[in-house]
């Protein structure tokens, strides 16, 4: 039972206030505990209410996206989690389309290709929310998210809505340089092109991820960031880590920057395993691995 109330402050909010509610489902490497209020307001008016109700209680508020980039402990998180899965809405203007923060990039990528609008096929196969994919500003060789994207519409730690421009922020690599803010949705103008010719780049990038990459299984992605000039899945590979196991939790003989969930694994297992892998990595190479993966509940 948590020690403080959100649905009383929260009773004006449209949408679902709930308690204690378990995360391991949200997450893509399904580990985690619970969290003691599960915020999913139906309107950007009721998410801009719920982190105005949080910051004058005090209650600390993450925001979830698709889990795909979270390590949540099993003891699970205090405070509030704010989910957006239900703001899916696309509107198309021309060259541009919009997104909420819930569409997930998989159906973005589909309505962007079938009406021949082209560009964020560079993102194909990140298992990531938009509100997520701009945040962590989410990319591959080919591109990244900040890429076409124009503006953003976002809560400001304060709960007022404003909307970026892409020259108000200074997007890095895997960081979309938005601080504490929220986004709701984003714009990208994208160009036009034959649907068939987006099509087979989609198929191509696809194809390669599913050779190199444990598509199929349970993970959070790469779980080190790469250090200067060099591949974090080299190195831990070369350090004789690839398939190294703890308990359900494994080291991928596809990729070794993947940690997978191979059977029912726990989030202690995953930190104790990320720990053995820096170590060696450390005593072989001298190189101190950070993580890329965010951790909650620590
Ligand atoms: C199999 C697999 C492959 C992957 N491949 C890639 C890849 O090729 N390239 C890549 O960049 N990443 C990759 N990732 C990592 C992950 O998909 C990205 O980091 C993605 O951007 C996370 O999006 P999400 O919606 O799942 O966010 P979550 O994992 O839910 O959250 C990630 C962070 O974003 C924040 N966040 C989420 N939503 C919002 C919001 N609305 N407003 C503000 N902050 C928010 C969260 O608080 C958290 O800090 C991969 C992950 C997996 C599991």
């Amino acid at each position: 039972m948590p020690a403080f109330d959100l649905r009383t402050p929260l009773r004006a909010m449209r949408g679902a206030v709930r308690e204690n509610v378990a995360l391991a489902p949200y997450m893509h490497l399904r580990v985690g505990g619970p969290v003691d209020w599960f915020l999913e307001p139906l309107t950007e008016e009721d998410a801009a209410l719920c982190v105005r109700v949080c910051r004058d209680s005090n209650v600390p508020l993450r925001v979830l996206g698709g889990g795909s980039n979270v390590l949540c402990s099993d003891h699970g998180v205090r405070g509030a989690v704010l989910h957006l899965g239900g703001h899916n809405r696309m509107v198309r203007d021309g060259l541009r389309i919009t997104a909420g923060s819930g569409v997930t990039l998989a159906s973005l990528l589909r309505s962007t290709k079938e009406v021949g609008l082209a560009g964020l096929e560079k993102l194909t196969g990140i298992p990531a929310h938009v509100g997520g994919a701009v945040a962590m500003n989410a990319g591959t060789r080919e591109g990244e998210t900040f890429e076409y994207l124009t503006s953003v519409t976002v809560i400001e730690p304060t709960g007022e809505l404003q909307v970026l421009a892409k020259t108000d922020l200074q997007p890095r690599y895997r960081d979309g340089g938005l601080g504490d803010r929220i986004v709701l949705h984003a714009t990208w103008e994208l160009y036009e092109d034959d649907p068939n010719a987006i099509f087979q780049r989609f198929s191509e990038s696809l194809k390669r991820r599913n050779a190199t990459q444990p598509v199929s299984q349970r993970s959070v992605g790469c779980v080190f960031k790469n250090p200067p000039g060099d591949a974090a899945g080299r190195l831990i590979e070369a350090s004789g880590c690839k398939t190294l196991r703890n308990g359900g939790i494994e080291v991928s003989g596809v990729h070794a920057n993947y940690f997978v969930n191979s059977s029912n694994g726990t989030c202690a297992q995953f930190l104790e395993l990320l720990e053995e892998v820096r170590r060696r990595v450390q005593s072989k190479f001298g190189v101190y691995l950070e993580p890329e993966v965010k951790l909650w509940g620590f």
